[in-house]
């Protein structure tokens, strides 16, 4: 596999403020930073607060501190996906002139109820032919991208060539959700295009909503970022770290030892001496000696850390 250099490079890291920085988070960060400061590039931080309903209060202020005490250094202003709301909209219109989106009225108790052991379960496209999106009512409806019946592939630079069917494996995705909000997969897909991404270092969590990225991106008449899928951290019970299964935020003291661990686990040997440095000793080493073909692909357990 051979790695992509298109330069200028610029990667981001766009934590969602759901709750303080785990070391699930780290790695992602750490792993993003390093490819971008290796790549001689920029760094980009843009808060994803694209979901009201699961931010946590304080989450922000707490990310943007660990970050700090833990010597990130990003390039240009913080962004925040609340304020982006303009260039989302203008995404939908442009989409909806072309007729590539229409309104749905399916929640998605339904989608689950009418075709059951589907996980996540495909839209089966119930609302495709319904023209609901001319139609003035009340009833909450999402909007969904018109997808078509043909594979996608893409180059993870550590999952190797990823083919992905999005009309039968997903089926028409949303952009905007019942609930008023702008989904996920738009802002993401707008803002890596609009900030002009190179790279996407990410948990590989997000794997699966990387061809549906691809694919709006494309709609849209961009270009897609290259993407690198980090492995996950999972809990001692084989449950990805997050907020939901209890993960602990990260601590403020000795962060070279928590950037160790999240180094250890990207498939690097810092020496025994770095989790006792400062963090610009950590940094030093860091990238001198990252190499992303290093990084394994498979989920590691937090016990397999050295303590
Ligand atoms: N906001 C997402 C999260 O915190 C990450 C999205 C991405 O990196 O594309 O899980």
């Amino acid at each position: 596999m051979t790695e992509q250099h298109r330069l200028p490079y610029i990667g981001r890291f766009a934590p969602s403020p759901t709750g303080p920085l785990h070391l699930g988070s780290l790695v992602a960060a750490l792993g993003s930073y390093l490819q971008a400061r290796s790549h001689q590039g920029r760094w980009r931080l843009r808060i994803e607060d694209v979901d009201p309903p699961r931010e946590a209060p304080g989450a922000v202020r707490s990310i943007l501190k660990t970050l700090e005490a833990y010597g990130f250094e990003w390039d240009g202003p913080v962004t925040y996906q609340s304020q982006r709301h303009a260039l989302y909209e203008d995404a939908l219109s442009r989409l909806r002139d072309r007729n590539c989106l229409y309104a749905c009225h399916c929640s998605r108790k339904i989608i689950a109820e009418t075709h059951p052991g589907d996980e996540p379960p495909r839209y089966p496209g119930t609302c495709r032919n319904k023209d609901l999106l001319h139609e003035q009512s009340t009833t909450p409806r999402s909007l969904r991208l018109r997808t078509e019946d043909t594979a996608l592939s893409f180059n993870d630079l550590i999952e190797g060539l990823i083919s992905h069917n999005i009309y039968q494996e997903n089926g028409d995705f949303i952009l905007f959700r019942r609930d008023g909000f702008y989904a996920y997969a738009l802002a993401v897909s707008i803002d890596d295009m609009q900030q002009g991404i190179t790279e996407v270092v990410r948990g590989n969590d997000l794997l699966d909503t990387t061809a549906c990225q691809i694919y709006l991106i494309q709609q849209l008449g961009g270009t897609a970022p290259g993407y690198a899928h980090l492995p996950v951290v999972n809990n001692t019970e084989g449950k990805k770290l997050s907020k939901q299964s209890g993960a602990q935020p990260l601590p403020f003291t000795r962060p070279a030892k928590q950037l160790c661990h999240a180094l250890s686990f990207l498939g690097h040997s810092p020496p025994p001496g770095l989790a006792e440095v400062t963090v610009a000793e950590f940094w030093q080493w860091a990238r001198q000696n990252w190499q992303l073909k290093q990084v394994p692909t498979k989920p590691i357990n937090i016990s397999a850390l050295p303590v």
